[in-house]
C-alpha cells in the first residue's frame, strides 16, 4: 500500500513518522518548501532577538524521513490531483512535471495567512508570519536602521507576540485590529486587559476599532490609513488570521467550517481514501459540540498521528480539541482552553461563569506569590464546563491542561469541587479551579 503526503511540516511529519513506526515505509512525501517542521510557534523569539537564531526552530528535516525509508520530495508543489485514477502532478523547483500513483492519500497542505484586499497592499515592507522564510525577512529588516516604526495589524496571539518582538528591537510599535479590543476572539475582556496592560507599559501603541483604508507610500510603506486616521509605519506585519490551503481539491472534496477538509473523526475525507489532517481540515471542537477550524500546531500534531493510524487499518478516532492556547507577554501569561464566556453566550444561551482572584500560594510560601485570575465558564442545564482563563506570571500549565480533559471529557463543574487532588499548598499552590467549582454552589 503505497501513501502519498502532500506538506511536510508538523501534521505531515507526525503522520510520516507514524506510519514509519506502523511499519508502512511505502511513503512519497512532497513538499514545495525547502524547510520541513518549522515551529512557527518561537517566531517571535527569534525576530525579538530571545533566540539568536532560527536553526534551533526545526525538530526533523526531510533527510530524517528519507533515512527511514520514505522518498522526500521537498521544492516539489503538487499542482493536480486525480481522485478517481488516484494521482498526482506535481513540478519541481527546475521546472520538470513529476506524476506519482497511491494507494492512500495524506492532505496536510496547511494554511496561508489571510490578506485582506487593500489598496498598496504590494507595497515593500509589508510581510507575513508563517514560514521560515518570512522569519528571516523580518529579523533581516527590523536589523536597518531606517525601519522605526512597526505596524502589527491583527491583535490575535501571533500579533501580540510580534508586537512585543518588535519593541524588544528597539521600535516603535502600533498595534491595530478591527474590534473593540485586542484578543477578542480568544479571551474575555478582563483577560485581555492583563495584556494589554503588559504591551501598554512597555511603550506599545495599541489601536482598535479601526478599519485600513489604504497602505500608502512610493515604493516603500510610509503609512496605513485607517478609518480613525493615518499610522506612520515602515514595516507592517500582516496577522489577520489563516485560512486552510484546499485549492487542491476544490470541489472535488467536501468542505466545512472555514471551507476546510471536512474530516470524520478518523481524519477521513469525503473520500475514503483520501484524509486530511492538521490546518488544511476541520476539527472537532469539544467545548461546541461541533465541527470547527482550529489551526494550531497541536493539533496538527495529533490529527497526524490520529491518520496514520487509521491509513494503517487501525481504528483510532481522534478525541477532538478545545482549542487549548498559551501566551507569555513579558512576564504575564494568559492560558486558556474552551470558550471564553463571551463566545460561550454567542454558543449556547444559557451559561455561567466563575471568576476567582487569589495568590499562587499561601501568605506563609516565603518566594514569589502572584495573584492567579481564573474563569470557570459551564452550562447552567448540564452543568458541563466549557471554557477556562487563567492570567497570572505564575506558571498555571498544568491547570489549564487539566481543564483542557476536563472539557474534552464533558466533566461538569462539580465534578471539579470533588475531584481528588494532593493537599501540599507549599509545593502544588492553592488551587484555583477547585475553589472556583465549590462556589458555583451545587450540593450533589
Ligand atoms: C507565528 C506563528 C505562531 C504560532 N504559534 C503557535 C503556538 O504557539 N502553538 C500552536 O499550537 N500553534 C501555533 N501556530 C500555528 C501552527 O504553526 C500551525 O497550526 C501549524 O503550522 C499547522 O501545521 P500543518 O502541518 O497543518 O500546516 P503548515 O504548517 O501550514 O504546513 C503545510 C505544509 O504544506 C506544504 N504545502 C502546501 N501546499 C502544498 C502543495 N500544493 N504542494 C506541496 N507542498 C504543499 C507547505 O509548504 C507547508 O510546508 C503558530 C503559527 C504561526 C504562524
Amino acid at each position: 500500500m503505497k501513501t502519498i503526503i502532500i506538506g511536510l511540516n508538523h501534521a505531515g511529519c507526525a503522520a510520516a513518522r507514524t506510519l514509519i513506526n506502523l511499519g508502512q515505509t511505502d511513503i512519497t512525501i512532497y513538499d514545495r518548501s525547502l524547510e520541513v517542521s518549522f515551529l512557527a510557534c518561537g517566531m517571535a523569539l527569534w525576530i525579538g532577538g530571545q533566540l539568536s537564531s532560527g536553526q534551533g526552530l526545526f525538530y526533523a528535516s526531510a533527510k530524517d524521513f528519507v533515512a527511514l525509508g520514505a522518498k522526500v520530495m521537498t521544492e516539489t508543489m503538487v499542482d493536480t490531483i486525480d481522485f478517481d485514477r488516484k494521482y498526482i502532478q506535481a513540478h519541481t523547483k527546475s521546472g520538470q512535471t513529476v506524476t506519482d500513483t497511491y494507494d492512500r492519500l495524506i492532505l496536510a497542505t496547511g494554511s496561508r495567512p489571510k490578506m485582506p484586499n487593500i489598496p498598496g497592499l504590494a507595497l515593500d515592507n509589508i510581510i507575513n508570519a508563517k514560514t521560515f522564510r518570512d522569519a528571516e525577512r523580518a529579523v533581516t529588516l527590523l536589523a536597518k536602521p531606517d525601519i522605526r516604526r512597526v505596524a502589527v495589524i491583527g491583535a490575535g496571539y501571533i500579533g501580540i507576540e510580534l508586537a512585543e518582538a518588535c519593541r524588544r528591537q528597539g521600535k516603535e510599535v502600533t498595534l491595530i485590529d478591527s474590534a473593540p479590543r485586542i484578543m477578542n476572539a480568544h479571551a474575555d475582556e478582563k483577560f485581555s486587559n492583563f495584556i494589554a496592560e503588559q504591551l501598554t507599559a512597555h511603550g506599545i501603541r495599541i489601536e482598535t476599532d479601526l478599519r485600513i483604508t489604504e497602505f500608502e507610500g512610493d515604493s516603500k510603506l510610509r503609512s496605513i490609513r485607517t478609518t480613525k486616521g493615518s499610522i506612520p509605519a515602515d514595516l507592517a506585519f500582516a496577522c489577520m488570521g489563516f485560512e486552510p490551503c484546499t485549492e487542491l481539491a476544490q470541489g472535488k472534496l467536501e468542505l466545512g467550517p472555514k471551507n476546510a477538509f471536512k474530516v470524520d473523526k478518523n481524519q477521513r475525507t469525503s473520500r475514503p481514501d483520501v484524509f486530511a489532517i492538521g490546518d488544511c481540515a476541520t476539527i472537532y471542537n469539544n467545548a461546541i459540540d461541533a465541527p470547527d477550524y482550529i489551526a494550531l500546531a497541536s493539533n496538527a500534531i495529533r490529527t497526524g498521528i490520529i491518520a496514520a493510524f487509521n491509513a494503517a487499518g487501525i481504528d483510532l478516532p481522534y478525541p477532538g480539541a478545545q482549542g487549548s492556547s498559551g501566551l507569555c507577554i513579558y512576564d504575564m501569561k494568559l492560558l486558556t482552553t474552551g470558550l471564553s464566556l463571551q463566545a460561550a453566550k454567542e454558543h449556547h444561551r444559557d451559561v455561567s461563569f466563575i471568576d476567582v482572584d487569589q495568590k499562587r500560594f499561601p501568605d506563609s510560601h516565603s518566594g514569589p506569590n502572584p495573584t492567579v485570575h481564573m474563569r470557570l465558564v459551564y452550562r447552567n442545564d448540564d452543568r458541563v464546563l466549557i471554557g477556562a482563563q487563567i492570567a497570572s506570571k505564575a506558571d498555571l500549565s498544568g491547570a489549564i491542561h487539566m481543564l483542557s480533559l476536563a472539557i474534552q471529557t464533558h466533566l461538569t463543574i462539580d465534578a471539579l469541587a470533588y475531584q481528588d487532588i494532593f493537599l501540599m499548598p507549599e509545593v502544588s499552590g492553592l488551587n484555583a479551579y477547585r475553589k472556583a467549582a465549590l462556589s458555583a454552589g451545587y450540593l450533589p
